[in-house]
């Protein structure tokens, strides 16, 4: 299986190349030359099978140019128990006959970003070696908080790689500066940058364009690279869980042979909802797919009207792994639903570059209507959401989860749908301990310390996160912060150059 651009824009290449080199140099990102497709007797049999085998299944049929051995070596050791220590990669929560959360944050750090960030640093690490690169790689990553400790998680300890992680000195809650500062691992590295998320992500991306600090590194042994969810490699391990839990169901016997469901994912950078229509595309029964925001709403805007307008306020919310305006995956699948279109899409992303917004043709907005449905939650309705949920289920939500929640009591009131759904739960609630306590009634917290989640655990009846478990207790390894101006001085000093 080969890989090409989605603006038509440059040659194809090999999966380990795709995932090497993450976006398209020229602009654009890799997608599949054709999508594969199982046939509902396969989709069946997955029914007795395991996630790991599953995760095989999915990856052997985009990943053509890793051998076998590979893939199973990656997958073992990313799903294993001590990564996941449940019975289930994956488990499925019954709120009722009808509505399933996908539990996705039994990984190390308690968000779904696990799931693809502990295969992917394994893909990564093969990919190298395939292209017999003798140089070190250094994985760069500037996070607003859940994306950097999820990385250090995935590369820590990999052979041939080290991981820096930025993080906004002030902009990460507590729980979350601890979770970064106290990793493990002989090759794992973390800087507090004094500023906003902009200022270092900015920083970062100008480090990955400077031409001569390439050669210097190079001339070290060195080169970048980066964990970004853009990545196929990030991609691909996600298309997993929707065939894994549709499989779940249809073994318990909560579905018929073909039966439909409905798939709902809170979104933010469109990677998770994308997976799961390529799962659709390989023959994954979907009814309709509804794409759930936070008041951060230009997607909710785009499926009703099919304009793409980012000329708005960035809204800082209490779901904040869903607070971005661009959501870059969303490339992806309008690539897919014009049937491939590469100059529709290089049109509309142009337009986005210069005018700030695109719109698409009638057409192409009535496909996508015919099988997305988009709204969103505000604050007080996620807050809500929570706290009703609790009440009538004895379920406590996480704010992202609970957005995917709202979204689809709103989907169902107005359109009175009683197809089986499945919503895609993103972050444990120990996570957003201090929002999830305000909702239960427990009074203003404004930045969540390790003793919160104590409370939490008596009020949840939920065990804590094994991953946010003695945070308190742990050694902060990591002590280094530092100025914008001053990251590119620390990377070189981390890596030991002049
Ligand atoms: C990253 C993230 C999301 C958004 O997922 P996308 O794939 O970017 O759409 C939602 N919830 C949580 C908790 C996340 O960490």
């Amino acid at each position: 299986m080969k890989y090409i651009s989605t603006r038509g824009n440059y040659q194809a290449v090999e999966a380990a190349e795709a995932i090497r080199t993450g976006m398209v140099p020229t602009g654009g990102l890799f997608v599949p030359e054709e999508i594969p497709v199982f046939s509902l007797a396969e989709i069946q049999e997955m029914a007795g099978k395991e996630y790991q085998e599953i995760a095989f299944q999915v990856l052997e049929k985009y990943l053509t140019d890793f051998t076998a051995e590979e893939l199973k070596e990656a997958i073992g050791l990313a799903y294993s128990r001590s990564k996941f220590p449940v019975a289930e990669v994956v488990p499925l929560y019954a709120l009722d006959q009808n509505q399933y959360l996908m539990e996705l944050w039994h990984g190390p750090t308690a968000a779904f970003k696990d799931i693809a960030l502990q295969l992917m640093p394994q893909l990564l690490i093969r990919a190298i070696k395939k292209a017999e690169l003798d140089r070190e790689i250094v994985i760069l990553v500037a996070t607003s908080g859940d994306t950097g400790k999820a990385a250090l998680e995935g590369f820590k300890d990999l052979p041939g790689v080290k991981i820096i992680v930025f993080y906004p000195a002030e902009g990460v809650s507590k729980i979350q500066e601890l979770q970064m500062t106290t990793t493990d691992g002989n090759n794992t590295f973390v800087v507090g940058v004094k500023g906003n998320f902009d200022d270092c992500q900015t920083a970062v991306k100008t480090i990955f364009a400077d031409q001569d600090l390439k050669k210097l590194l190079a001339s070290k042994g060195y080169q970048f690279s980066s964990a970004n969810s853009i990545n196929w490699g990030r991609l691909v391990p996600q298309l997993v869980y929707y065939f894994s839990s549709y499989a779940r169901l249809l073994k318990n016997g909560l579905l018929g042979q073909g039966e439909k469901i409905n798939i709902v994912v809170p979104t933010g950078n469109f990677g998770n909802i994308l997976a799961a229509y390529y799962a659709y595309r390989m023959g994954l029964p979907v009814n309709r797919f509804i794409c759930a925001s936070n008041d951060n709403n230009i997607l909710t805007d785009f499926f009703q009207t099919g304009i793409h307008d980012t000329r708005r306020d960035f809204k800082k919310t209490i779901s904040p792994s869903m607070d971005i305006l661009i959501s870059s995956n969303l490339e992806r699948f309008l690539f897919e639903i014009t049937g491939r279109d590469a100059g529709k899409i290089k049109q509309w992303y142009q337009d986005l570059k210069e005018e700030g917004k695109f719109e698409i043709d009638r057409e192409t907005l009535n496909e996508i209507q015919a099988i997305f449905s988009g709204d969103y939650s505000s604050e007080e309705e996620t807050i809500k959401t929570i706290k009703e949920t609790y009440e009538q289920y004895q379920y406590t939500l996480d704010p992202h989860t609970a957005v995917a929640v709202d979204v689809y009591n709103k989907y169902k009131a107005k359109n009175h749908d009683d197809t089986v759904t499945i919503i895609a739960s993103t972050a444990s609630p120990f996570k957003f301990a201090e929002t999830v306590l305000q909702a239960l009634g427990q009074g203003e917290i404004d930045n969540a310390k390790p003793e919160h989640l104590e409370d939490l655990q008596k009020i949840s009846g939920l065990e804590i996160h094994p991953g946010l478990r003695d945070l308190g207790d742990k050694k902060v390894v990591h002590k280094r912060i530092a100025y914008n101006e001053q990251i590119e001085k620390e990377i070189l000093d981390i890596l030991q150059i002049r």
